[in-house]
């Protein structure tokens, strides 16, 4: 089929243009077609340039005069020009978009949208987006506007669609009984919307295409685990008892739950396939540890695999401290391991009981002799493919029981409708003592009266005793900076862009709060740095080496530093609900009291988002809060929920949840659709974890 085909067939599209595509994932005409818009703009009524008010504004007109300069500061450039309709003329300026300089043709129109606004002592149009009048239909004023891939900027994915606008009335629809629309015109008015009413239509279709595929590998997901037969580890109560009680704690009533469930499920020929959910600190680590000894009494090897170094070896020493004792060998797998093919060696022999690891347990030569559970921490941070790759280490014919964990909850709403084929423990309560993290909003300018004065006292605080790390002065403090610097467009600019802009803004940060606390020893940590370099960082905050961590969200999973007990975010109101409850969740791990600060520039009222996360620690009640505040219509919306990436749908899209639910159903029950239905079924892999094991 022509939607197979690869992105060169495309008129307009040669080898150059072909490889740019294909670097960000867009290798044929189907991922081209499906590349949808983020948004749109409405150029429906331009302003003319003479009755421009400050603020958002839309214009119409030529462009003149550009140049482009580099500022002392590092990594800024400023381009500068003129645009002119015929009431008169406005000031534009990018930052950082020096290719704004070669975009205009000559003598053309373009329209563009941004805000009019003061800038050193004049009003100018400030980072535009912009369109080409001749792509526009003139009657709705509608545009797309693409996400830039490198090169290709929103404009470039607009003038390609026009060139391949033909290709789309031929396209067969994928699913079956769809009552509303074609797939034809619903990806058709997608990119050529004739009025918000056919937007809206394109949106529902392809959400319901996307929800049913999703839906369907769930299902299938099931009927192929529930073929497969796994080892059974049956329950040693016993021996279980006595690891309990070796604890330096008592376990939660949740914990032991989950473990209950857990064991349960390992006990059986048919392989588990379980998500354990927990917020953050609800002690996921302590249930994996248990599950592993479960499976290490029955005599099968385990693989913990976590997403980052410094993660696995964390687990590493927490896990080896409560398991060695009782008889298992323990070994550490990550891109920093000496000694390699030693180890692998006695993993393949069998002399190793649990292998905690990064990526580097996934290489094909980490074979084991008899690996009957894997415990996948984080685990929405892995690919499918990823998945099984590990999955498939196991004896011939026989797969691993498998336990994934996360922090981000599913919604209990969506637990059996969308992820039917996932068992799910949920641990709901947090361990004895723990405190909730005090969260205040506070607006930026509050910052030298109250949060400094707050930073000193917690610098000076004793610190935490159950800190890990001897090295400590007083309780530390996490300063989350900016995601986005304020001069970079966030929508136009490039990755690579806003990436040096988030570096520019962590060291300014860091150099700000050397000058404020003088005493302190100030680090910064971002996403650009070599693995190795973040990982020493990271060891060097655990162990107390360091007072204040400045950095960006990269701190976000998973990382356990209870003598942390301060943290700040900035920019607070551009981060997602969900994003905001995992990163406090860095803090408030130990016995002392933790501390919360969202900084919000203050010059509105804090947004639903912020008032919520002040008022609740519970993240489960966020999540279906945020299920709520999303709501429908979020059109394109690049939406990330943890365990599942969904592209178009809305989770809180209820109503098209079930009716793509009943409709899997009916398909289901006719096993002919399966070889009928082929492109439906090929689309699916990209969901599935489990594919027959051999
Ligand atoms: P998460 O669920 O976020 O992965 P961890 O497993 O890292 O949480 O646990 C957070 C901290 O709580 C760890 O320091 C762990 O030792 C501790 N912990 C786990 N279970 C209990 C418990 N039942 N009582 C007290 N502390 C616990
Ligand atoms: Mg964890």
């Amino acid at each position: 089929m022509y939607l197979d085909e690869s992105v060169e067939s495309l008129s307009g599209v040669g080898p150059k243009t072909a490889a740019t595509l294909k670097k960000y994932g867009i290798k044929t005409v189907r991922d081209f077609v499906y590349n949808l818009p983020r948004d749109y703009e409405n150029y429906n009524s331009p302003t003319s340039i003479a009755e421009m008010q400050p603020g958002k504004v839309v214009i119409r007109g030529k462009v003149s005069d550009l140049k482009t300069r580099q500022t002392r500061r590092r990594n800024l450039t400023i381009t500068e020009g003129t645009v002119s309709d015929k009431s008169g003329s406005v000031s534009v300026v990018w930052f950082n978009q020096r290719y704004r300089e070669h975009q205009f043709a000559p003598g053309v129109e373009y329209f563009f949208t941004g805000n009019f606004e003061l800038r050193n002592g004049r009003y100018s149009l400030i980072s535009p987006t912009t369109a080409e009048t001749t792509y526009i239909d003139p009657k709705n004023g509608l545009s797309p506007i693409y996400v830039a891939h490198g090169g290709l900027k929103s404009n470039d994915f607009r003038r390609l669609m026009v060139k391949s606008r033909e290709i789309f009335a031929s396209i067969p629809d994928m699913l079956p009984s769809v009552k509303h629309g074609t797939r034809a015109k619903a990806l058709f008015y997608a990119h050529f919307p004739n009025s918000l009413k056919s937007i809206q239509g394109a949106h529902d279709y392809l959400a319901y295409e996307e929800l049913f595929e999703l839906i369907l590998a769930s299902q299938l997901n099931r009927r192929e685990n529930d073929k497969l037969q796994a080892t059974a580890l049956p329950f040693k109560a016993e021996k279980i008892r006595e690891l309990v009680a070796s604890l330096p704690f008592t376990l939660t009533g949740a914990q032991r739950r989950a473990a209950w469930e857990i064991f349960q499920d390992m006990g059986r020929t048919v392989p588990m396939n379980r998500l354990l959910q927990g917020d953050v600190g609800s002690g996921k680590t302590m249930v994996a540890g248990m599950s592993a000894y479960e499976a290490f009494l029955g005599g099968a090897q385990v693989a913990l695999l976590a997403p980052t170094a410094i993660l696995a070896s964390q687990h590493y020493e927490g896990l080896r401290r409560i398991l060695e004792p009782l008889g298992m060998k323990i070994a550490l797998l990550t891109g920093a391991t000496k000694k390699k093919p030693e180890l692998k060696s006695q993993i393949y022999k069998g002399e190793i009981d649990l292998v905690i690891g990064t990526h580097a347990l996934l290489t094909d030569d980490t074979e084991f002799a008899q690996l009957g559970l894997v415990i996948i921490d984080e685990q929405h941070r892995f690919g499918v493919e990823q998945r099984q790759k590990l999955m498939l280490k196991s004896p011939a014919g026989l797969a691993p029981h498998l336990l994934a964990m996360t922090a981000t909850p599913i919604p209990r709403s969506l637990q059996l409708t969308v992820f039917g084929d996932l068992d799910v423990s949920i641990l709901d309560e947090m361990p004895a003592g723990r405190q909730p993290v005090a969260t205040s909003i506070l607006a930026e300018v509050e910052t030298k009266d109250k949060l400094y004065p707050k930073m000193q006292e917690i610098l000076q605080s004793a610190p935490d005793a159950k800190r890990h790390g001897a090295k400590a002065h007083g309780q530390q403090i996490y300063w989350i900076c900016k995601a986005i610097d304020e001069v970079a467009d966030s929508k136009t600019s490039s990755g690579a862009d806003g990436g040096q802009a988030e570096i520019t803004s962590v060291k300014k940060r860091c150099k700000r709060l050397q000058e404020v606390f003088p005493q302190a020893r100030v680090e910064f940590l971002h996403g650009k740095m070599k693995p190795a370099e973040k990982d020493a960082v990271m060891e060097a905050f655990a162990s107390g080496e360091i007072d204040i961590l400045v950095s960006t969200t990269v701190v976000e999973v998973g990382v356990d530093v209870p003598n942390a007990t301060l943290m700040v975010i900035e920019n607070a109101e551009s981060y997602g609900l969900a994003q905001l409850h995992q990163l406090r969740g860095r803090v408030g791990r130990g016995a002392s009291a933790a501390y919360c600060y969202l900084l919000t520039s203050g010059a509105l009222k804090p947004s639903r988002r912020l008032l919520e996360l002040a008022r609740s620690n519970d993240g489960f009640h966020l999540a279906e809060v945020d299920l709520k505040l999303r709501g429908p219509g979020e059109i394109y919306g690049a939406l990330q929920h943890g365990a599942l990436d969904l592209r178009i749908a809305s989770l809180s899209d209820t109503k098209l949840i079930a009716r793509a639910r009943k409709d899997v159903s009916a398909f289901l029950q006719k096993p002919e659709n399966m070889v009928q239905y082929r492109e439906l079924m090929g689309g699916i892999t990209k969901y599935q974890q489990i594919t027959t094991l051999n």
